[in-house]
């Protein structure tokens, strides 16, 4: 590889720091470095398969249009994985790019559970720093502190339950931070119920329920979000079962957030509910109206953003359930402000306020577009708009998918809203995202997210 091609690398991955939201960006192009190629061709040294594949599945046209954009005479580029183990994994058999957890192969242990594809990444904005406590949080603030200091021994499980929005994966989040900054090298590993059963089944189905079962099983501390989704699926619950008594039995610790306490969890099995109050559990109310200013007030610092008290009381006395709601809110007031160069005046901020608490609010798909654009950093006409270019085009999916998910929009509507498109062109979309999901847990993830965001200012 020429010098030329190195530098050209730098400048490529610097847009990509700008362009990508910041967590894809260090998930797939973080530890990625360029090495020498003989034949003048790029050559990218990732340290995962997992990162491999990914890269490969959605950013390999895009690094190619850059390559060439920079003038390099070869726009082509191979990846290959640091470890020889991982990349004789990779160019054998199967024919998706994306490997699921579940799917990596190898049997040695701690080296491939470490490996990023086994873990859903904690949120590092997720801290107890940056959680504010009060009374309607004091006992599950408490708990996860001590649990995070000594862990198996403070409270084992903690049970944490509260309504949306009001700081369950917050806390579960800080739980891991902590924990991973404390135990080095130490396996803590977060998930939700709901990817626990996607992946139990996928499991099942490539029978590889044996390295399923070590993946949970051996770890440090098991942090397990939303566990009321597994009301119903005995399977499931089967398998927490036994996942719980081999983690509580060798001491690790276990952390449960549900929306419901233990007892209101009627459709889960009594052994399970039972194991849940063995340790501790302990709720979180809706914050009062001063915890709600200091909740924004912490918010607002985190994104570096200057808005006045009288702005933020005024949201806070608006919006008094759901502290999602009241962030949502406030990133509005932020984007408006830009918008108008500046400041904003809190007429303004009535505007767009829920007029009382009580009113009656639907998610509509102009509300999707709006909401979406707004997280990836672009604008409602991007999305309606022709431009093809992928971080839009795959923004432009997100909104469909999510607008044909949360309303009951048929897809010719559908189409309608994003500038006149065809229906099959929408379902298209649709069907694509849905891939994806299924095939990316960080994905997954992500649009998880975007769906908790858009649920929360429909309440
Ligand atoms: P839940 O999992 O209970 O639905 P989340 O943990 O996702 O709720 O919280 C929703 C949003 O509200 C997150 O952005 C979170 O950081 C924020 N949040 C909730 N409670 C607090 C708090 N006490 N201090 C700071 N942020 C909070
Ligand atoms: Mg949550």
């Amino acid at each position: 590889m020429s010098e030329k091609t190195n530098s050209s690398w730098v400048k490529i991955k610097n847009i990509l720091q700008e362009e990508l939201p910041k967590s894809s960006f260090e998930t797939w192009f973080g530890g990625l470095e360029a090495k020498k190629s003989p034949n003048g061709k790029l050559l990218l040294s990732a340290p995962s398969g997992f990162v491999k594949r990914g890269i490969e599945e959605q950013y390999m046209p895009m690094l190619k249009n850059l390559l060439k954009d920079y003038g390099e005479e070869s726009s082509e580029i191979s990846i290959k994985v640091e470890e020889e183990r991982e990349a004789k994994e990779d160019s054998s058999g199967s024919s998706r790019l994306i490997k699921t957890p579940d799917q990596d192969r190898s049997k040695e242990g701690s080296e491939a559970r470490e490996s990023p594809s086994n873990k859903i990444p904690l949120n590092k904005e997720y801290t107890f720093e940056n959680f504010v406590q009060s009374k309607s949080n004091q006992l599950a603030h408490a708990a996860s502190r001590a649990v995070s200091e000594s862990p198996a021994e403070a409270y084992n499980p903690l049970f944490i339950y509260a309504n949306v929005g009001l700081g369950k994966t917050h806390l579960l989040h800080a739980i891991g931070n902590h924990l991973r900054n404390k135990l080095e090298g130490a396996k803590i590993i977060y998930t939700s119920a709901e990817r626990f059963a996607i992946e139990m089944i996928q499991a099942i189905r490539k029978n590889n329920t044996e390295e399923f079962r070590q993946k949970y099983r051996n770890v440090e501390g098991f942090l397990l979000d939303d566990v009321h989704f597994l009301e119903n699926k005995q399977g499931t619950q089967e398998e927490l079962f036994h996942t719980f008594n081999e983690l509580y039995g060798n001491d690790k610790q276990i952390v449960l957030t549900s929306d419901r306490p233990p007892d209101e969890l009627s459709d889960l099995q009594d052994r399970l509910v039972s194991r849940f109050r063995w340790g501790l559990v302990a709720d979180i109310q809706p914050p009062n109206f001063e915890t709600r200013v200091a909740i924004l007030s912490t918010k607002a610092k985190q994104k570096g953003i200057d808005v006045d008290e009288e702005i933020l009381e005024l949201i806070a006395s608006r919006v008094s359930t759901n502290v999602r709601a009241l962030e949502g809110a406030l990133i509005q007031v932020v984007a408006r402000a830009d918008l108008a160069g500046g400041r904003i005046a809190s007429e303004e901020v009535e505007d767009f306020l829920p007029k009382t608490s009580k009113e009656e609010k639907k998610l509509t798909i102009d509300k999707i577009k709006e909401t979406v654009a707004n997280h990836y950093n672009l604008t409602v006409s991007d999305l309606e708009g022709p431009s093809r270019k992928k971080k839009i085009a795959k923004t432009r999916h997100i909104a469909i998918y999510l607008s044909r998910e949360l309303t009951e929009s048929s897809f010719p509507t559908i189409g309608k809203e994003f500038g006149d498109r065809d229906h099959s062109t929408v379902m298209h979309s649709h069907n694509k995202i849905s891939k994806m999901i299924d095939e990316t847990p960080l994905f997954y993830e992500e649009i998880k997210q975007l769906e908790e965001n858009l649920l929360a200012l429909s309440k």
